[in-house]
Protein backbone atom coordinates (compact mmCIF):
# COMPACT_ATOMS: atom_id res chain seq x y z
CA UNK A 1 0.00 0.00 0.00
CA UNK A 2 1.31 3.43 -0.82
CA UNK A 3 1.05 6.30 1.56
CA UNK A 4 0.36 9.68 -0.38
CA UNK A 5 3.50 12.18 1.14
CA UNK A 6 2.65 15.78 2.63
CA UNK A 7 4.20 17.64 -0.28
CA UNK A 8 1.55 15.41 -2.95
CA UNK A 9 -1.42 16.16 -0.28
CA UNK A 10 -1.23 13.60 2.01
CA UNK A 11 -1.07 13.76 5.65
CA UNK A 12 2.29 14.85 7.55
CA UNK A 13 4.27 12.46 9.47
CA UNK A 14 5.23 15.02 12.26
CA UNK A 15 2.79 18.82 13.40
CA UNK A 16 6.25 19.90 14.42
CA UNK A 17 9.41 20.33 12.75
CA UNK A 18 11.96 17.71 13.87
CA UNK A 19 15.21 19.99 13.91
CA UNK A 20 18.20 17.86 12.12
CA UNK A 21 20.81 19.16 15.11
CA UNK A 22 20.00 20.73 18.67
CA UNK A 23 21.50 21.28 22.15
CA UNK A 24 20.90 19.57 25.10
CA UNK A 25 20.51 22.10 27.92
CA UNK A 26 19.26 21.40 31.51
CA UNK A 27 18.43 22.90 34.67
CA UNK A 28 22.34 22.02 35.68
CA UNK A 29 23.55 24.27 32.56
CA UNK A 30 21.23 27.08 33.68
CA UNK A 31 22.42 27.13 36.92
CA UNK A 32 26.42 26.60 36.43
CA UNK A 33 26.02 30.06 34.12
CA UNK A 34 24.19 31.80 36.24
CA UNK A 35 26.65 31.06 39.22
CA UNK A 36 29.19 33.15 37.09
CA UNK A 37 26.95 35.94 36.52
CA UNK A 38 27.08 36.63 40.38
CA UNK A 39 30.49 36.18 40.72
CA UNK A 40 33.45 38.69 40.19
CA UNK A 41 35.21 36.78 36.75
CA UNK A 42 32.85 37.19 33.78
CA UNK A 43 35.87 36.64 31.17
CA UNK A 44 39.87 35.41 31.45
CA UNK A 45 38.68 33.93 35.17
CA UNK A 46 38.81 30.70 36.88
CA UNK A 47 35.94 28.75 34.62
CA UNK A 48 38.80 29.10 31.93
CA UNK A 49 41.08 27.55 33.44
CA UNK A 50 38.81 24.49 34.98
CA UNK A 51 37.50 23.88 31.26
CA UNK A 52 40.66 24.09 29.66
CA UNK A 53 42.04 21.49 32.67
CA UNK A 54 38.60 19.10 32.15
CA UNK A 55 38.89 19.02 28.66
CA UNK A 56 42.45 18.33 28.20
CA UNK A 57 42.03 14.93 30.99
CA UNK A 58 39.11 14.19 29.08
CA UNK A 59 40.86 13.70 25.52
CA UNK A 60 44.23 12.98 27.08
CA UNK A 61 46.61 15.58 25.90
CA UNK A 62 48.59 18.15 27.34
CA UNK A 63 47.11 21.09 26.06
CA UNK A 64 43.73 22.86 25.94
CA UNK A 65 43.13 26.78 25.37
CA UNK A 66 40.11 27.61 25.06
CA UNK A 67 39.00 30.12 22.06
CA UNK A 68 35.61 31.81 20.78
CA UNK A 69 34.75 29.18 18.23
CA UNK A 70 35.84 26.70 16.59
CA UNK A 71 37.10 28.76 13.13
CA UNK A 72 39.08 30.48 16.06
CA UNK A 73 40.73 27.37 16.57
CA UNK A 74 41.54 26.38 12.91
CA UNK A 75 42.72 29.84 12.72
CA UNK A 76 45.14 29.74 16.08
CA UNK A 77 46.21 26.50 14.45
CA UNK A 78 47.55 27.47 11.61
CA UNK A 79 48.88 30.73 12.38
CA UNK A 80 51.04 28.85 15.01
CA UNK A 81 52.71 26.84 12.25
CA UNK A 82 53.84 30.41 10.51
CA UNK A 83 52.21 29.76 6.99
CA UNK A 84 53.40 32.29 4.16
CA UNK A 85 52.65 33.09 0.73
CA UNK A 86 54.24 30.06 -0.63
CA UNK A 87 52.81 27.45 1.31
CA UNK A 88 49.91 24.79 0.25
CA UNK A 89 47.79 23.36 3.15
CA UNK A 90 45.75 20.05 1.98
CA UNK A 91 42.31 19.57 3.18
CA UNK A 92 39.21 17.66 1.96
CA UNK A 93 36.77 19.81 -0.08
CA UNK A 94 33.63 17.90 1.93
CA UNK A 95 34.25 20.14 4.82
CA UNK A 96 32.19 23.48 6.18
CA UNK A 97 33.68 26.13 4.52
CA UNK A 98 35.71 27.31 7.97
CA UNK A 99 38.54 24.64 7.04
CA UNK A 100 39.54 26.61 3.81
CA UNK A 101 38.82 29.77 4.99
CA UNK A 102 41.48 29.82 7.86
CA UNK A 103 43.93 28.57 5.30
CA UNK A 104 42.72 31.57 3.02
CA UNK A 105 43.41 34.13 6.01
CA UNK A 106 46.69 32.97 6.89
CA UNK A 107 48.40 34.09 3.05
CA UNK A 108 48.47 30.10 2.07
CA UNK A 109 47.13 28.19 -0.52
CA UNK A 110 44.09 25.55 -0.07
CA UNK A 111 44.79 22.44 -2.00
CA UNK A 112 41.49 20.08 -2.33
CA UNK A 113 41.74 16.72 -1.74
CA UNK A 114 39.28 13.80 -2.51
CA UNK A 115 36.99 11.36 -0.30
CA UNK A 116 36.58 8.05 0.10
CA UNK A 117 33.16 7.97 -1.51
CA UNK A 118 31.65 5.27 1.25
CA UNK A 119 32.61 7.49 4.69
CA UNK A 120 33.68 10.68 3.07
CA UNK A 121 37.03 10.53 4.84
CA UNK A 122 39.96 11.72 3.27
CA UNK A 123 41.39 9.72 -0.09
CA UNK A 124 44.59 8.91 1.11
CA UNK A 125 45.53 7.91 -2.42
CA UNK A 126 44.12 11.52 -3.44
CA UNK A 127 46.22 12.77 -0.53
CA UNK A 128 49.26 11.71 -1.48
CA UNK A 129 48.69 12.57 -5.14
CA UNK A 130 48.25 16.41 -3.63
CA UNK A 131 51.50 16.66 -1.71
CA UNK A 132 54.15 18.91 -3.25
CA UNK A 133 57.06 20.56 -2.84
CA UNK A 134 55.13 23.13 -1.14
CA UNK A 135 53.10 21.53 1.16
CA UNK A 136 53.44 22.94 4.51
CA UNK A 137 50.32 20.88 6.68
CA UNK A 138 47.29 18.74 5.85
CA UNK A 139 43.82 19.40 7.43
CA UNK A 140 41.60 16.62 7.95
CA UNK A 141 38.18 16.39 9.13
CA UNK A 142 36.72 13.76 11.19
CA UNK A 143 33.29 13.51 8.99
CA UNK A 144 30.41 13.06 10.98
CA UNK A 145 32.50 12.30 13.35
CA UNK A 146 34.35 9.39 12.48
CA UNK A 147 38.16 9.69 13.12
CA UNK A 148 40.44 9.75 9.79
CA UNK A 149 42.75 7.09 10.03
CA UNK A 150 45.69 8.46 12.14
CA UNK A 151 48.37 5.94 12.05
CA UNK A 152 48.50 6.27 8.18
CA UNK A 153 48.05 10.16 8.59
CA UNK A 154 50.99 10.41 11.12
CA UNK A 155 53.47 8.07 9.03
CA UNK A 156 52.35 10.09 5.48
CA UNK A 157 53.48 13.74 7.90
CA UNK A 158 56.58 11.85 9.20
CA UNK A 159 57.53 10.81 5.97
CA UNK A 160 57.25 14.39 4.11
CA UNK A 161 57.72 16.60 7.18
CA UNK A 162 54.41 17.66 7.37
CA UNK A 163 52.54 18.99 9.98
CA UNK A 164 48.79 17.53 10.51
CA UNK A 165 46.41 19.60 12.06
CA UNK A 166 42.89 17.55 13.27
CA UNK A 167 39.28 19.76 12.54
CA UNK A 168 37.58 17.44 15.12
CA UNK A 169 34.31 19.68 14.92
CA UNK A 170 32.28 16.68 14.36
CA UNK A 171 34.01 14.11 16.48
CA UNK A 172 34.61 15.27 20.19
CA UNK A 173 33.93 11.99 22.13
CA UNK A 174 35.35 9.39 19.71
CA UNK A 175 38.09 7.64 19.64
CA UNK A 176 40.64 5.80 17.48
CA UNK A 177 42.55 2.53 18.56
CA UNK A 178 41.79 3.51 22.30
CA UNK A 179 42.93 6.93 21.75
CA UNK A 180 40.80 9.92 21.99
CA UNK A 181 39.96 12.58 19.28
CA UNK A 182 41.99 15.81 20.35
CA UNK A 183 45.14 13.53 21.32
CA UNK A 184 45.71 12.16 17.87
CA UNK A 185 46.96 14.88 15.31
CA UNK A 186 50.01 17.62 16.23
CA UNK A 187 46.64 20.06 16.82
CA UNK A 188 43.60 19.94 16.92
CA UNK A 189 40.43 22.24 16.47
CA UNK A 190 36.72 21.64 18.41
CA UNK A 191 33.66 23.51 18.20
CA UNK A 192 31.14 23.95 20.97
CA UNK A 193 28.50 25.44 18.33
CA UNK A 194 24.93 24.78 19.30
CA UNK A 195 24.63 21.76 17.00
CA UNK A 196 27.76 19.84 17.90
CA UNK A 197 28.45 17.68 20.84
CA UNK A 198 28.50 20.02 23.32
CA UNK A 199 27.91 23.66 23.78
CA UNK A 200 29.12 27.01 24.82
CA UNK A 201 26.67 29.01 22.44
CA UNK A 202 29.79 30.11 20.42
CA UNK A 203 33.15 28.31 21.82
CA UNK A 204 35.67 25.99 20.35
CA UNK A 205 39.04 24.50 21.86
CA UNK A 206 42.18 23.88 20.27
CA UNK A 207 44.48 20.80 21.75
CA UNK A 208 48.02 19.95 21.18
CA UNK A 209 51.06 18.09 22.74
CA UNK A 210 53.07 20.54 21.72
CA UNK A 211 54.14 22.94 24.33
CA UNK A 212 55.09 25.80 21.88
CA UNK A 213 52.00 25.67 19.60
CA UNK A 214 50.12 25.78 23.27
CA UNK A 215 52.04 28.66 24.53
CA UNK A 216 51.55 30.43 21.25
CA UNK A 217 47.78 29.67 21.09
CA UNK A 218 47.32 31.35 24.78
CA UNK A 219 49.32 34.43 23.27
CA UNK A 220 47.59 34.60 19.95
CA UNK A 221 43.91 34.49 21.42
CA UNK A 222 44.91 37.68 24.07
CA UNK A 223 45.92 39.85 21.40
CA UNK A 224 49.58 38.25 21.50
CA UNK A 225 49.82 39.18 24.93
CA UNK A 226 52.14 37.25 26.80
CA UNK A 227 50.64 37.73 30.61
CA UNK A 228 47.21 37.58 31.20
CA UNK A 229 45.26 39.95 33.70
CA UNK A 230 45.41 36.65 36.34
CA UNK A 231 49.26 36.25 35.68
CA UNK A 232 49.76 39.98 35.89
CA UNK A 233 48.06 40.30 39.42
CA UNK A 234 49.95 37.30 40.52
CA UNK A 235 53.25 38.80 39.46
CA UNK A 236 51.61 42.38 40.65
CA UNK A 237 52.69 44.67 37.41
CA UNK A 238 50.63 46.53 34.78
CA UNK A 239 53.77 45.13 32.11
CA UNK A 240 52.84 43.46 29.56
CA UNK A 241 54.86 42.46 26.24
CA UNK A 242 54.02 41.02 22.80
CA UNK A 243 56.17 40.04 19.94
CA UNK A 244 53.63 38.95 17.62
CA UNK A 245 50.21 40.70 17.29
CA UNK A 246 47.13 38.43 17.68
CA UNK A 247 43.22 38.38 18.04
CA UNK A 248 40.43 39.19 20.95
CA UNK A 249 39.70 35.02 20.74
CA UNK A 250 38.86 34.80 24.12
CA UNK A 251 36.08 32.09 25.43
CA UNK A 252 34.04 34.05 28.85
CA UNK A 253 33.59 32.17 31.83
CA UNK A 254 29.72 32.48 31.42
CA UNK A 255 30.91 30.16 28.58
CA UNK A 256 33.59 28.07 30.14
CA UNK A 257 30.88 27.34 32.69
CA UNK A 258 28.34 26.13 30.89
CA UNK A 259 31.19 23.85 28.47
CA UNK A 260 31.88 22.65 31.98
CA UNK A 261 28.49 21.79 32.68
CA UNK A 262 28.22 19.84 29.67
CA UNK A 263 31.45 18.22 29.25
CA UNK A 264 30.52 16.55 32.18
CA UNK A 265 27.63 14.86 29.90
CA UNK A 266 29.33 14.29 26.81
CA UNK A 267 29.55 10.51 27.08
CA UNK A 268 25.97 10.17 27.68
CA UNK A 269 25.24 12.53 24.94
CA UNK A 270 27.69 9.86 22.82
CA UNK A 271 26.16 6.85 23.90
CA UNK A 272 22.48 8.26 23.01
CA UNK A 273 23.79 9.80 19.41
CA UNK A 274 24.85 6.42 19.06
CA UNK A 275 21.67 4.74 19.87
CA UNK A 276 19.81 6.55 17.41
CA UNK A 277 22.69 5.56 14.63
CA UNK A 278 22.22 1.88 15.81
CA UNK A 279 18.14 2.60 15.28
CA UNK A 280 18.69 4.27 11.61
CA UNK A 281 21.25 1.39 10.43
CA UNK A 282 18.77 -1.44 11.86
CA UNK A 283 16.10 0.51 9.63
CA UNK A 284 17.58 0.99 6.97
CA UNK A 285 19.20 -2.45 6.32
CA UNK A 286 17.12 -3.65 4.10
CA UNK A 287 15.75 -1.04 2.13
CA UNK A 288 18.21 -0.23 -0.91
CA UNK A 289 16.75 3.33 -1.90
CA UNK A 290 19.59 4.84 0.43
CA UNK A 291 22.77 3.87 1.67
CA UNK A 292 24.06 5.12 5.20
CA UNK A 293 28.11 6.18 5.16
CA UNK A 294 29.82 3.31 6.34
CA UNK A 295 31.57 2.91 9.98
CA UNK A 296 35.27 1.48 9.60
CA UNK A 297 36.90 -0.98 12.09
CA UNK A 298 39.14 0.05 14.82
CA UNK A 299 37.44 3.23 16.16
CA UNK A 300 34.19 5.00 17.89
CA UNK A 301 32.33 7.07 15.82
CA UNK A 302 30.50 9.85 17.96
CA UNK A 303 27.89 10.58 15.28
CA UNK A 304 27.65 14.71 15.15
CA UNK A 305 25.66 13.92 11.83
CA UNK A 306 23.86 10.99 10.35
CA UNK A 307 24.60 10.90 6.29
CA UNK A 308 22.62 9.30 4.09
CA UNK A 309 22.91 8.54 -0.09
CA UNK A 310 20.31 8.59 -2.08
CA UNK A 311 20.22 5.51 -4.53
CA UNK A 312 19.27 8.59 -6.97
CA UNK A 313 19.30 5.88 -10.04
CA UNK A 314 16.14 4.12 -8.81
CA UNK A 315 14.04 7.07 -7.96
CA UNK A 316 11.99 9.65 -9.79
CA UNK A 317 12.89 12.70 -8.80
CA UNK A 318 15.84 14.93 -7.85
CA UNK A 319 17.64 15.21 -4.38
CA UNK A 320 16.44 18.46 -3.77
CA UNK A 321 12.45 17.39 -4.12
CA UNK A 322 13.12 14.58 -1.74
CA UNK A 323 14.85 17.26 0.54
CA UNK A 324 10.80 19.83 0.21
CA UNK A 325 8.97 16.24 0.72
CA UNK A 326 10.87 15.46 4.03
CA UNK A 327 10.60 19.01 5.13
CA UNK A 328 6.78 18.49 4.90
CA UNK A 329 6.62 15.92 6.54
CA UNK A 330 8.14 17.88 9.44
CA UNK A 331 11.57 16.33 9.04
CA UNK A 332 14.66 18.97 8.67
CA UNK A 333 16.65 17.03 6.71
CA UNK A 334 20.04 19.08 5.70
CA UNK A 335 23.27 18.88 3.59
CA UNK A 336 26.80 18.23 4.32
CA UNK A 337 28.17 19.71 2.63
CA UNK A 338 28.14 21.44 -1.01
CA UNK A 339 31.74 21.02 -1.43
CA UNK A 340 34.15 24.22 -0.07
CA UNK A 341 35.74 24.43 -3.83
CA UNK A 342 32.17 24.88 -5.59
CA UNK A 343 31.27 28.06 -3.69
CA UNK A 344 32.37 31.65 -6.01
CA UNK A 345 35.37 32.50 -3.91
CA UNK A 346 37.26 29.15 -4.51
CA UNK A 347 35.96 28.51 -8.07
CA UNK A 348 36.90 32.03 -8.77
CA UNK A 349 40.41 31.74 -7.20
CA UNK A 350 41.47 28.12 -7.07
CA UNK A 351 41.00 24.73 -8.86
CA UNK A 352 39.91 21.91 -7.38
CA UNK A 353 39.55 18.44 -9.06
CA UNK A 354 37.54 16.54 -6.75
CA UNK A 355 35.40 14.04 -8.65
CA UNK A 356 33.94 12.02 -5.53
CA UNK A 357 32.96 14.92 -3.76
CA UNK A 358 31.11 16.70 -6.73
CA UNK A 359 29.43 12.94 -7.30
CA UNK A 360 28.53 12.26 -3.54
CA UNK A 361 27.56 15.81 -3.39
CA UNK A 362 24.28 15.36 -5.75
CA UNK A 363 22.92 12.57 -3.38
CA UNK A 364 23.61 13.17 -0.23
CA UNK A 365 21.47 13.90 3.21
CA UNK A 366 21.45 14.59 7.18
CA UNK A 367 19.35 13.22 9.15
CA UNK A 368 18.30 14.33 12.70
CA UNK A 369 20.73 13.29 15.17
CA UNK A 370 20.95 14.59 18.87
CA UNK A 371 20.89 13.98 21.93
CA UNK A 372 17.59 15.20 23.11
CA UNK A 373 15.48 12.69 20.45
CA UNK A 374 13.20 10.69 21.88
CA UNK A 375 12.35 6.85 20.45
CA UNK A 376 9.35 8.51 18.49
CA UNK A 377 11.38 11.20 16.64
CA UNK A 378 13.51 8.56 15.45
CA UNK A 379 10.41 6.26 14.18
CA UNK A 380 8.75 9.71 12.38
CA UNK A 381 12.04 9.84 10.31
CA UNK A 382 12.00 6.15 9.31
CA UNK A 383 8.83 6.07 8.17
CA UNK A 384 9.08 9.22 6.74
CA UNK A 385 11.62 8.45 4.93
CA UNK A 386 10.45 5.38 3.89
CA UNK A 387 6.73 6.59 3.08
CA UNK A 388 8.55 9.45 0.58
CA UNK A 389 11.63 7.43 -1.32
CA UNK A 390 9.11 4.12 -1.47
CA UNK A 391 6.66 7.09 -3.63
CA UNK A 392 9.14 8.25 -5.68
CA UNK A 393 10.75 4.30 -6.36
CA UNK A 394 11.20 3.48 -9.95
C1 LIG B 1 31.26 23.66 13.05
C2 LIG B 1 32.46 23.47 12.20
C3 LIG B 1 33.47 24.43 12.09
C4 LIG B 1 33.37 25.81 12.66
O1 LIG B 1 33.08 25.88 13.98
P1 LIG B 1 32.46 27.26 14.59
O2 LIG B 1 32.49 27.00 16.06
O3 LIG B 1 31.09 27.40 14.04
O4 LIG B 1 33.38 28.35 14.19
C5 LIG B 1 34.59 24.13 11.34
N1 LIG B 1 34.71 22.95 10.71
C6 LIG B 1 33.75 22.01 10.75
C7 LIG B 1 33.95 20.72 10.03
C8 LIG B 1 32.59 22.25 11.49
O5 LIG B 1 31.62 21.32 11.50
Amino acid sequence: MEVLPAIEGGEPQRESLLRYGAPDIDDDDIIAVNEVLKSTWLTTGPKVFEFEKLFAANVGVANAIAVSSGTAAIHTALVSLELNKNDEVILPSMTFLATANCIVHCGATPVFADINPSNFLISMVDLRKKISKKTRAIIVVDFAGQPCSYDELQKLSEEFGITLVADACHSLGASYKGRCVGSLADLTAFSFHPVKHITTAEGGMLTTSNMHGAEFARRFRNHGMDLDVACRNEQQTWVYDMRAPGFNYRLSDIQCALGISQLRKLDNFVVKRREIAQHYFDAFENFDLLTPLEELPDRIHSYHLFVIQLNLQNLSVSRSHIFKALLQEGIGVNVHYKPVHQYTFYQDNYTAECDNTDEVYTRILSLPMHPSMLLNDVTDVVQAIKKVLSYYAI
